[in-house]
């Protein structure tokens, strides 16, 4: 990797075959897919977690595809060791509804899987995909407070970073997060909501072994979700109503702690530590498109989903492997990366997966969060023939892992 901080270096090595823009979890894994393709590739942002003292506490559920995705790039040895296996899922009724749900588990081992896939803390995964770029010597890595200016001409796209100086490049792989300048400049619209509800994110300890399962208690306010990490450790997702979560941000250590071993029903026995919390209000947010004028959305730019059932990082994961394929290919060819042709076959490949995980992800949720009673009555329902229909149980548990079709290779 040849890190650049020099004004006078911006653009040195130009022009590039793709430029990413946003160097977070997608950016980065983009970047190490693209230049593992052979692309000479450039990857431009402000470093991903660049104040201490407000750490990213997040935690990613890797599915099994993203695992072989983070193998494929040489990243998942740096990082294994932070994590751990998700061999069960457990989703229990805790609305206190008088017509209670059954508890429904999900097994790993009835797909014939070791694991569903892996949980790890953001922070270990990026500090992972960063160590790898040192690695690769067609990729660039520009440090930068931010690109300014994106403008795509008829060759070229050029991008203006806030310290001066310019990068010329064929395509842009926009992984900007939601407020995407790259989206602004493709003149990609977006459709976006809110939802009535925050998340606590933190990490705890606990005395009991969680055996590899993440427990989802379904709230009337949102799921109260533990995915496990290495020990006896857990992540923690805590979906509620606002004016709730800002008074949990409030308690002392103390207190949080007995908030959450209630929540648990002594599931994981007394929780003894829980690290920093940081909130987040639940949002969506969908672009129309997923490619435009050279540039390709990967990642929170093209589609934000509220963090239920962990599908937001494994999308932007599909989209950098499914980018550095297309790339692959016109460059086999001797072809315009950036060309209209990629455009289309990006967004064509994107699209169906995208679309459908941010309509479950919303449906799911809204279900959770309905009053109404045909709608609880349904809900009650479906995890009825989950827990009693194998057949059906699996084919969920499948449909979850991944989209069964274009898959891409770099996930295989
Ligand atoms: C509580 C919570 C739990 C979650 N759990 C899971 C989970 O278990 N599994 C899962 O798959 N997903 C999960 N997600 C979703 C996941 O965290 C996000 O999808 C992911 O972090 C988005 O990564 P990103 O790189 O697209 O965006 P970001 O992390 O927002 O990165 C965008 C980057 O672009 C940079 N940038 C912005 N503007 C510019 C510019 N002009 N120039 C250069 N750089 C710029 C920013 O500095 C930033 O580093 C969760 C989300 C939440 C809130």
């Amino acid at each position: 990797m040849i890190e650049q901080q020099d004004k006078a270096e911006f653009g040195a090595d130009g022009p590039f075959d793709v430029a990413v823009v946003g160097a977070g979890p997608a950016g980065l894994s983009a970047a190490l897919a693209l230049a593992g393709v052979g692309a000479k590739t450039l990857c431009a942002g402000p470093p991903f977690n660049p104040d201490p003292a407000r750490p990213d506490t997040r935690t990613t559920a890797l599915l099994a595809g993203s695992v072989r995705l983070l193998e494929n790039i040489g990243v998942w040895p740096n990082c294994a060791s932070a994590a751990a296996p998700l061999e069960a899922i457990r989703i229990i009724d805790d609305t206190g509804a008088l017509l209670r749900a059954p508890e429904v588990a999900f097994q790993a081992a009835e797909l014939g899987l070791e694991a569903f896939g892996y949980n790890i803390p953001n922070a270990a995964l990026v500090a992972a995909m960063e160590a790898r770029a040192h690695d690769l010597a067609n990729l660039s890595y520009v440090r930068t407070s931010g690109i300014e200016r994106v403008e795509p001409e008829a060759d070229t796209v050029r991008l203006s970073p806030a310290e001066g100086g310019a990068i010329e490049t064929r395509l842009v792989a926009g992984a900007d997060g939601r407020r995407s300048i790259c989206r602004q400049a493709a003149g990609i619209g977006t459709r976006s909501w809110t939802y009535d509800q925050a998340a606590i994110a933190c990490n705890f300890d606990h005395d009991r072994p969680h055996a590899g399962t993440s427990n989802e208690f379904h709230h009337a306010a949102g799921p109260f979700t533990t995915v496990p990490l290495p020990g006896r450790s857990s992540s923690l997702v805590w979906v509620d109503r606002p004016a709730e979560i800002e008074r949990l941000m409030a308690l002392d250590d103390e207190a949080i702690a007995r908030a959450i071993e209630r929540n648990l029903h002594g599931l994981l026995g007394p929780v003894n530590h829980v690290g920093p919390r940081a909130a987040f209000p639940l949002s969506g947010l969908s672009a129309t498109k997923l490619a435009a004028n050279r540039i390709a959305l990967i990642g929170e730019a093209g589609h934000v989903i509220p963090p239920i059932g962990a599908q937001g990082l494994n999308l932007g994961f599909r989209d950098a492997a499914t980018l550095a394929e297309n790339v692959a290919s016109a460059l086999a060819e001797g072809a315009d990366p950036g060309s209209d042709k990629l455009m289309w076959a990006y967004n064509r490949a994107r699209s169906r997966d995208v679309t459908s995980r941010t309509y479950a992800v919303d449906i799911l949720n809204r279900s959770l969060l309905s009053d109404v009673l045909p709608v609880r009555l349904a809900r009650g329902l479906g995890l009825h023939l989950l827990k009693s229909i194998a057949p059906l149980r699996q084919f969920v548990m499948r449909q979850g892992l991944a989209p069964t079709a274009d898959m891409p290779g770099l996930m295989r």
